[in-house]
C-alpha cells in the first residue's frame, strides 16, 4: 500500500560508498538539509563497494584524480576518529603499503609524464630504474622494464569499514535510509519531481543524485538521460606465493595486472577490459590459473607455485566514454537531477572527495575543495573524453 508521498531536500538514489559519501557530505554542509538514501538492499550483497580491493593511490595523470586522491587518503588516514559516532570509532584497517606502476619503455613516457604531474601536485612519488626496482624488490623480474613509480604514502583499506563508517556518521548527522528500489522517477518541466518505489511508495524532493554504481544507466534512462557508464565484471583473488617473497606494495602494470600483499598472502586481478558488458556475477574458477597466474609468475618467478583460495567476482561501473567518473547535474537541462557515477574501478579510493565536491556544488552552487568542472557531464553531451592516461 501506498501512502502519502514523503518530501526531503535531496534524495540519493544508492547507498554504495557514493551515496553514504556525498549524504555525510551534505549533512556537515547543510545541516538543516534533510537527506535520504534509497538503497534496497542494507546487506549489499551485489554492490561494488564491498567487492573492492580495497586500493588508494596518487598514481593518476588528470589533476583531478590526483587532487581527489591526495584529500581522500588523508581523509581515510584519519577516518577511524573523524567518524566516531559517541565512543564508537570507525575502523578501516589502513594499511600504508605503498603503490608501485612499472612500465616497459614505450610507455616510460606516459610515467614520467604523470610523475611529473604528481610531484607538481605535491605528492611523494619516486621514479625508479629497473637496477633500483630490483635492489628494493629482489623478487621482480625486471629485464623488460624501462622503470617505475613508488609511491609509499598509497595503500588499502577495508572498503567495508569505509562504507559502513560514513553510513553510521551519516544517520548520527541525521540522514534517513529509505529500504527500497527505485523504479521510476517522474519529470515536472525541466526536472524531476518524485520517484516511485518497489514497494508503491513515492519521494518528493528538490534534488535528486543518481549514485546507484553500475546500475546508474537505468536510473539515469528513467529522467530521460544517457549516462555512457556499463557494467564490467571483475575477478579479485586471494592467493599464496608458494615461495618466499618479500613485502609487496599495491603492483600495477601496464596490462592491468594489479595485486599488493594481503595477511600472509596476496590479493588482486587482471582486469579484462574486453568483457562482455551486464551484470554477471558468475565466477570463473579458471581465470586465475589461465590468466593472472603467467602474469605473476612472469613478473615474480617465487609465484610460480602459487595457489588461488578464493576468487569472487563484482562491477566495476564503467564510464565507456574515457575511464572517468561522471560528477554533476545536467546543467539547462535537469538542474536538480545529480550524478556520481562511473568511476571505472577508481570509486572507493575518490568517493571522500567526490562526495565533497558534490555536496559543494548542490550546497554552494561551485566547487571549493577540488574543481571537478571538467568531470562534468557536459564532456558527454560534447562527447569529448577526457581520459586517464596512467595505468588504469
Ligand atoms: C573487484 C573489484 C575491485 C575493486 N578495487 C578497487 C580498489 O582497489 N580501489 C578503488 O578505489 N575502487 C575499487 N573498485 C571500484 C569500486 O568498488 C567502485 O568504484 C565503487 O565501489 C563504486 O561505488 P558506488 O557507490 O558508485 O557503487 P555501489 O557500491 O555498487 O553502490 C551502488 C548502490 O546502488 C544501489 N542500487 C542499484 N539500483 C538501485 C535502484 N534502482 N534504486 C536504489 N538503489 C539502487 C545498489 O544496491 C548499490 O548498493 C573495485 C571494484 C571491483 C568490482
Amino acid at each position: 500500500m501506498s501512502g502519502p508521498a514523503k518530501h526531503y531536500d535531496v534524495a540519493l538514489i544508492g547507498g554504495g560508498i557514493m551515496g553514504v559519501s556525498t549524504a555525510y557530505y551534505l549533512k556537515t554542509l547543510a545541516p538543516a538539509m534533510s537527506v535520504a538514501v534509497i538503497e534496497p538492499d542494507p546487506t549489499y550483497e551485489f554492490c561494488s563497494t564491498l567487492r573492492a580491493s580495497g586500493g588508494a593511490r596518487r598514481l593518476f595523470s588528470c589533476p583531478e584524480n590526483i587532487e581527489m586522491s591526495n584529500y581522500s587518503i588523508e581523509f581515510i588516514e584519519q577516518f577511524p576518529k573523524a567518524m566516531a559516532v559517541g565512543e564508537r570509532e570507525a575502523p578501516v584497517d589502513w594499511v600504508q603499503g605503498g603503490y608501485l606502476f612499472i612500465v616497459p619503455p614505450k610507455d616510460m613516457p606516459m610515467l614520467e609524464a604523470s610523475y611529473a604531474t604528481q610531484r607538481a601536485h605535491g605528492c611523494d612519488v619516486h621514479l625508479l630504474t629497473p637496477a633500483q626496482l630490483k635492489e628494493r624488490w629482489p623478487s621482480m623480474m625486471v629485464d623488460d622494464l624501462a622503470g617505475g613509480v613508488h609511491s609509499p604514502g598509497d595503500g588499502w583499506c577495508d572498503p567495508n569499514g569505509l562504507l559502513q563508517g560514513f553510513r553510521r556518521k551519516a544517520i548520527s548527522l541525521g540522514v534517513e535510509f529509505i529500504a527500497d528500489r527505485v523504479t521510476d522517477l517522474s519529470l515536472r518541466g525541466a526536472a524531476v519531481s518524485a520517484a516511485t518505489l518497489a514497494s508503491g511508495n513515492r519521494i518528493e524532493t528538490d534534488n535528486f543524485v543518481n549514485a546507484a554504481g553500475a546500475w546508474s544507466a537505468g536510473i539515469a534512462s528513467m529522467a530521460g538521460m544517457h549516462l555512457p557508464v556499463s557494467p564490467l565484471r571483475r575477478f579479485e583473488h586471494y592467493f599464496t606465493a608458494g615461495n618466499p617473497v618479500e613485502r609487496l606494495p599495491y603492483v600495477k602494470d601496464t596490462a592491468r595486472l594489479a595485486f599488493r600483499s594481503e595477511g600472509v598472502g596476496f590479493s588482486g586481478g587482471l582486469v579484462d577490459g574486453d568483457e562482455p558488458r551486464g551484470f554477471n556475477f558468475e565466477v570463473d574458477h579458471d581465470y586465475f590459473e589461465r590468466v593472472v597466474w603467467p602474469a605473476v609468475a612472469e613478473r615474480f618467478p617465487p609465484f610460480e607455485a602459487a595457489k588461488c583460495h578464493r576468487t569472487w567476482s563484482g562491477l566495476y561501473e564503467q564510464c565507456e566514454l574515457d575511464g572517468n567518473p561522471i560528477i554533476g547535474n545536467w546543467q539547462g537541462r535537469l538542474d536538480n537531477f545529480y550524478t556520481i557515477a562511473g568511476f571505472s574501478g577508481h570509486g572507493m579510493m575518490h568517493a571522500p572527495a567526490a562526495g565533497r565536491g558534490l555536496a559543494e556544488l548542490m550546497v554552494h552552487g561551485s566547487y571549493q575543495t577540488i574543481d571537478l568542472t571538467r568531470l562534468g557531464y557536459q564532456r558527454v553531451i560534447d562527447n569529448a573524453p577526457y581520459r586517464e592516461a596512467g595505468i588504469l
